[in-house]
C-alpha cells in the first residue's frame, strides 16, 4: 500500500482523485492519509470520517477548529499545508490547488514525498527550472497531470529522440463562438459554463481567455526541453497533445475528455490501472484549427514570455488578480488581456537588469509574484 495525500481535496481535481481511488486497483493499492482543503471544512470532516486521515490542513485560519477530529490532526493557516504533509510523511502527494500558492505546496511535497503528481501549473510556470531541481536534487519524480502535460508525458515515454515540435490542443473555451466584437460584454455566468471540461472556476475562465493555454506553453517547455511548441485548437477535446518527430510522424494521445484518466496514470505510472470509458473511432472526427490571435491575444503574449521565469511569473499572477475582478464583476472580460499586458511591461521595466541566474530562490519568485499582483490590482483600480 501507498499511501496518498491530496492537496486541494474539496477541488474539483481533489474530488475527481477521490473517484478514481474508489475504483478497484486504486481501493487495493493506495490508502489516502491527509489532504487540504482552502476553507470547506464541512466536505473535509466528511473526507476525514470516511477515510480516516491522519493529518488535514486548513489554510484559511479558522481558530474555531480542533487540533484534532476523531484522532486526525488539524493543521490551520499559511503553512498549515507543509504541516500536515510533514506529519502525514505520504508515499505520494497529489498537488490538486489552483494558483501561486500551490507551489509552496509543490516544494514541500518534493521534500517528504517519492511522487508528486502535479496538477498545479503555477508550481512550473511562477518558478521556471526551480522546483523541477529541487526534485532533480533529492531524486523525487514529478508526474504532471494537466492533460495535455499527462499526453506528451505518455507520448514521450520509450522515445530515444526528442520530437522536433510539441503541439498543445486548446478546445477554445467557453465563449469560443461568441463574435470578437461581443466578448468585451460577457458575463462571468457565460464564461464558467465549459461545453467539454470540468474544472474550477479560475481555469474554466483561463481556458476561455486561453491564458490557461499560455501557463500551459511555459510548463510543457520546462518539463520537455523543448521550445518549438504551438497551440492548434481540437473543439472537442479528444487529442490531449501531439508531438512531432523530424521524420514526419506525429504521434497524437487520443481519450476521452475526462481529467481522472491523467490523474489514474499519475497515481498507477508506470501502469496503467484505470478502467474507464472507450471513445468510439468510427465515429472520431479529428481536425484541428489554428488560434485565432485576435480572438485570444493573451495566448500571443505569452509567447513573448516563454523562458522568462520573472515574466512569467508576473503573467501568471496579473491572471489571478485580473480573473478574480472579472469573476466579481469589477472588470471585463477583455480587460483581463488588458491588466495581464500591463503587468507584463511594468515588470519588465522592473526587472530588466536581472538576469535569470540571479533570479533562483523561493524568496525571488514570492518577490516578483508579489510586485506584479501589486502592479495589477493598481492598474485595475486607476482603469475602473
Ligand atoms: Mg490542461
Amino acid at each position: 500500500m501507498k499511501t496518498l495525500f491530496i492537496a486541494g481535496i474539496s477541488g474539483s481535481i481533489g474530488e475527481q482523485t477521490l473517484e478514481v481511488l474508489n475504483s478497484e486497483w486504486f481501493r487495493d493499492n493506495i490508502v489516502l492519509v491527509g489532504g487540504s482543503v482552502y476553507s470547506n471544512w464541512n466536505k473535509l470532516r466528511v473526507y476525514i470520517e470516511q477515510y480516516k486521515l491522519k493529518a488535514v490542513a486548513v489554510v484559511s485560519s479558522n481558530s474555531n477548529l480542533p487540533d484534532y477530529y476523531k484522532d486526525c490532526r488539524i493543521f490551520r493557516g499559511e503553512d498549515s499545508v507543509k504541516d500536515a504533509i510533514l506529519s502525514c510523511q505520504p508515499d505520494i502527494s497529489l498537488i490538486g490547488t489552483s494558483g501561486f500558492s500551490g507551489l509552496i505546496h509543490t516544494i514541500s511535497a518534493i521534500d517528504v514525498s517519492e511522487r508528486v503528481c502535479l496538477a498545479n501549473k503555477e508550481s512550473i510556470v511562477c518558478g521556471g527550472n526551480f522546483v523541477l531541481n529541487c526534485a532533480k536534487k533529492r531524486n523525487k519524480i514529478i508526474i504532471p497531470v494537466d492533460s495535455e502535460h499527462s499526453a506528451i508525458f505518455q507520448l514521450l515515454l520509450g522515445e530515444e529522440t526528442k520530437p522536433e515540435k510539441i503541439i498543445i490542443t486548446a478546445s477554445g473555451g467557453s465563449v469560443r463562438d461568441i463574435p470578437i466584437d461581443r466578448l468585451e460584454n460577457v458575463t462571468p455566468k457565460e464564461v464558467l459554463n465549459h461545453p467539454v471540461w470540468s474544472m474550477g472556476p479560475r481555469i474554466t475562465v483561463d481556458s476561455a481567455t486561453m491564458v490557461n493555454k499560455g501557463l500551459e506553453v511555459f510548463e510543457a517547455y520546462y518539463l520537455f526541453g523543448i521550445k518549438n511548441i504551438e497551440v492548434l485548437i481540437n473543439r472537442d477535446s479528444h487529442v490531449h497533445s501531439i508531438v512531432q518527430f523530424s521524420d514526419g510522424v506525429f504521434k497524437l494521445h487520443f481519450g476521452i475528455p475526462s481529467m481522472k484518466v491523467p490523474i489514474a496514470f499519475s497515481l498507477s505510472y508506470p501502469e496503467r490501472k484505470y478502467f474507464f470509458d472507450k471513445p468510439s473511432l468510427l465515429k472520431a472526427q479529428i481536425e484541428f484549427q489554428n488560434v485565432d490571435y485576435d480572438r485570444y491575444p493573451s495566448l500571443k503574449l505569452s509567447y513573448d514570455v516563454l523562458g522568462n521565469p520573472i515574466l512569467q511569473n508576473a503573467f501568471n499572477a496579473a491572471d489571478e488578480v485580473a480573473v478574480e475582478s472579472f469573476l466579481k464583476g469589477k472588470i471585463k472580460f477583455t480587460d483581463i488581456y488588458k491588466v495581464i499586458y500591463n503587468t507584463v511591461n511594468k515588470t519588465k521595466q522592473m526587472f530588466s537588469n536581472t538576469t535569470q541566474e540571479e533570479f533562483n530562490s523561493l524568496e525571488d519568485i514570492l518577490m516578483v509574484n508579489q510586485i506584479s499582483r501589486n502592479i495589477a490590482e493598481q492598474f485595475i483600480l486607476e482603469e475602473n
